[in-house]
């Protein structure tokens, strides 16, 4: 890594007051920008054009960044029109076709130059009355365009690739007849159906074989043309349907009994939402299939929502063999077959849908339940528009349709418990394991002190001694390295300095996306130094990266077979599968990785976990840091000990005072969170307040001020008598991303929904004349 930090010098330094979350995913960049595209076009699109007389027209919400309904002339060819009904209109300059849905289907319109609905995508409505008043509440919390909204319900390829058959292709070569010479891309096709077969899942869609191996159509045709793979068309099938559903394995425990007794009535009596708090291992999934089969049986149908990386594990498997009817939605769905489960569930064909937050808006007929399982984790925020929030948006829905919410979890989040306290939501506790299982023995180490003197390792003393008798008696290990944060300490090898913070003390980190170092405690930020501050020397970044750690498994426990699983190496469903696999039939030893190791697995034969650095997630400045860390730790020690031998968690870290690291080794959740609650309240944070955050960016430094600053000014004419604090405008957690200067403003109210009432039919206004995109971020999680 080099030195030089080109943009530290032209950053503001900020010393930052916003809390902040993690590095997350940036996928969404790219849509807002087309988001601030459409702005500009709204201007032109929203000139009030002269009066015409009136004609017969309908209402519609274009995915486009405008905040009114549009008028559209419905031409008879097309058939009747019908609100909730997904159509393609010209929109803005030009004749750019988008994405709307019919909001009144029998509007008067005066206006002069209307134009014409060019499509209908489908002619029986998608969205009930339920949904679309689902659409309209997540617009109006969310601050996001109705349209928008929609756009996100329904996954944008239903309708438009609704084909009833789709291409397939099979495996016509062994290994040994593959040509020497072929391409990169060729050679990953013939990979990815070569270990499909292996796995009995072949054939694969030919949409899935491109995406995962990069090949395009042609490349996949030529194969086929070389005689190495036959492509062949099948009808779409809804996936995984189950043929025979398996008896239950077990009757259910003293505390499930208790649970499902108290569970039961609820699922008959219209809305209400049940937080059920159990311990890793308590059977909650158990409790999930029951709850979910008492509601089919009924005639109706179940949502269970997951943290996406869930969908990879045990847990679905068992579902499929318990539950009848299931529909999976995952990212590794081909644009037919999620058109096709899409209107399969709208016609009452699947009993149960299971997937990652968007599953909340399965046009289910008849709703019975929702499950939302870990309720806590961030997966479940979305962070591009509409930024909606799945557990919240499925206690709505619930509430609009009369159904009950379970909220599962072993580690609550802050924001649900403070709803159990003010009795808004109940409360069923599951607090212990099954089959009297003990939780695991929690030892937490000192980092420092485990280190061998002038050696740079990452696995100390202690936590290597259990990972060698752990193998010795042929047990299986899960390693945690979280690397959200991407911390890198400052060290000075020929004279052991270590970069610190003048004001308190602590390391300081460098930070890749800002190019700054910070202290993590009090925020203060510095550019990093060229040479060591003592001796003049050539500085080093002493990282913490999961590589790192690889090369250290490697050198310490040769014979040991190991895995890495993040996001760099599980770049499809399928090979998360195969690590899975591996693990869990013994061809694995250990298993390396991201917090994607620490939810939802249930191997028999780990006796181990290590959690090697529990500090980079403590490391990052958000209010929510504690609660993060403290999730993680219990999360990933829950692997351990599942079965019959007793589990041992190692936690290293450079602070074992820490209270989320300490309560967290003493599966203290009630004591974390009475902590935790005080300083929230304290400080005035969430649950006890709500916020809104405001990010305003543009290529050029000025005019992003020069927005930030106009918003600024009206947000707090318009929300201080309100009683809403507006904070800001200051430069983001990452000032500058891709080229783009970020600013943002923080408001904090004292009550949900004060700032959407206020800001509710103004947001056009708000924003007019603003030349630098604006995104509102309701109820943030990620503060960067
Ligand atoms: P959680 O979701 O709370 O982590 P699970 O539902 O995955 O817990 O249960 C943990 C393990 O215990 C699973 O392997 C499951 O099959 C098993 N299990 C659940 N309930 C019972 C029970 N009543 N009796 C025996 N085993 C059970
Ligand atoms: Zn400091
Ligand atoms: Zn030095």
């Amino acid at each position: 890594m080099s030195f030089e930090s080109r943009h530290a010098a032209k950053l503001p330094a900020c010393s930052v007051i916003l809390p902040r979350a993690t590095v997350g995913n940036r996928r969404g960049w790219k849509y807002d920008a087309g988001m601030a595209k459409l702005f500009e076009d709204a201007e032109t699109a929203e000139a009030p054009p002269p009066d015409g007389p009136p004609v017969a027209a309908v209402g519609i919400a274009v995915a486009a960044g405008v905040w009114s309904t549009y008028d559209y002339l419905y031409p008879a060819e097309l058939g009747t029109p019908a609100v909730g009904q997904r159509v393609r209109v010209p929109f803005g300059r030009g004749s750019r076709k988008i994405f709307g849905v019919v909001v009144d289907a029998e509007r008067m319109s005066t206006r002069k130059a209307i134009k014409a609905v060019a499509e209908v995508v489908d002619a029986r409505p998608l969205f009930d009355e339920s949904l679309l008043a689902l659409g309209r509440w997540i617009s109006e919390y969310y601050l996001a365009p109705l349209g928008m909204v929609y756009a996100a319900m329904a996954p944008s390829a239903v309708g438009r690739h609704a084909e009833k058959s789709e291409t397939v292709a099979f495996l016509t070569s062994e290994r040994r007849d593959w040509p020497s010479r072929l391409g990169g891309r060729q050679k990953r096709v013939l990979d990815e159906l070569l270990e499909a077969r292996k796995q009995g899942v072949e054939p694969l869609t030919l949409e899935g074989l491109m995406h995962h191996s990069g090949a395009s159509r042609d490349t996949i045709k030529r194969l086929a043309g070389r005689g190495l793979i036959r492509l062949d068309t099948r009808p779409v099938t809804l996936e995984m349907l189950s043929p025979e559903l398996e008896a239950d394995p077990f009757e259910l425990n003293e505390d499930q009994q208790a649970v499902m007794a108290a569970l039961s009535p609820k699922l008959t009596d219209g809305f209400s939402t049940t937080v059920l708090f159990g311990v890793t291992g308590s059977g909650k999934t158990e409790v999930y299939i029951r709850a979910i089969r008492q509601v089919t049986d009924a005639g109706k149908q179940a949502i269970l929502l997951v943290p996406e990386i869930a969908l990879a594990t045990q847990t679905l498997q068992r579902l499929l063999k318990r539950l009848p009817r299931v529909a999976v939605m995952h990212s590794g769905l081909t644009d037919a077959q999620r058109a096709f489960h899409w209107r399969q569930i709208r016609d009452g064909h699947a009993s149960v849908v299971v997937g990652p937050r968007s599953a909340v808006f399965a046009p289910t007929p008849n709703l019975g339940l929702i499950i939302v399982d870990e309720e806590g984790e961030s997966t479940y925020k979305q962070d591009t528009a509409p930024r909606y929030h799945g557990r919240d948006v499925a206690v709505k829905r619930a509430s609009l349709v009369g159904a009950p919410v379970v909220l599962g979890s072993a580690t609550p989040s802050l924001e649900s418990w403070h709803n159990v306290e003010l009795s808004r939501y109940d409360i069923l506790r599951l607090p212990r394991r099954v089959r009297g299982l003990p939780l695991p023995a929690l030892e937490v180490v000192h980092l420092r002190r485990e280190m061998q003197p002038g050696r740079i390792e990452l696995i100390g003393k202690t936590l290597t001694n259990r990972m060698a008798a752990a193998l010795d008696r042929g047990e299986q290990i899960i390693l945690l390295m979280n690397r959200r944060g991407y911390a890198s300490y400052v060290f000075c090898p020929s004279c052991k300095w270590e970069m610190r913070c003048p004001s308190c003390w602590h390391p300081m980190v460098f930070h890749q996306a800002t190019q700054l170092v910070m202290c993590h405690y009090c925020n203060h930020t510095a550019a990093l130094p060229e040479h060591c501050l003592d001796c003049g020397g050539k500085l080093l970044l002493f990282g913490l990266g999961i590589q790192r750690i690889e090369g250290e498994l490697t050198r310490k426990f040769p014979a040991a077979r190991t895995a890495r699983m993040d996001s760099d190496t599980m770049t499809s469903p399928r090979q998360f599968r195969k690590v899975f696999d591996d693990f869990a039939s013994g061809e694995l030893d250990i298993l390396l990785g991201t917090q994607m190791v620490g939810k939802g697995l249930d191997f028999p034969r780990v006796s181990l976990v290590g959690v090697v650095s529990a500090d980079t997630s403590l490391a990052i400045p958000d209010f929510r840091a504690s609660e993060r860390t403290f999730r993680l730790i219990v999360q990933v020690a829950g692997r351990a000990g599942r079965a019959e031998r007793q589990g041992q968690v190692v936690v290293q870290t450079l602070h074992p005072d820490e209270p989320a690291v300490k309560l967290a080794a003493e599966h203290d959740y009630d004591g974390f969170v009475a902590l935790e609650m005080a300083q929230r309240a304290d400080a005035k944070l969430p649950p006890f307040t709500r916020m809104v955050r405001f990010i305003v960016r543009h290529n050029h430094q000025l005019k992003a001020v020069a927005g930030a600053e106009e918003l600024a000014g009206r947000l707090k004419r318009l929300l201080a008598p309100a009683g809403v604090a507006v904070v800001g405008p200051a430069p983001a957690d990452i000032p500058r991303i891709r080229d783009q200067f970020r600013f943002s403003i923080l408001l904090t109210a004292s009550r949900a929904g004060v700032v959407q009432k206020v800001l509710g039919g103004r947001m056009a206004g708000l924003l007019h004349d603003i030349h630098a995109e604006v995104i509102a971020d309701v109820d943030p999680v990620n503060f960067l």
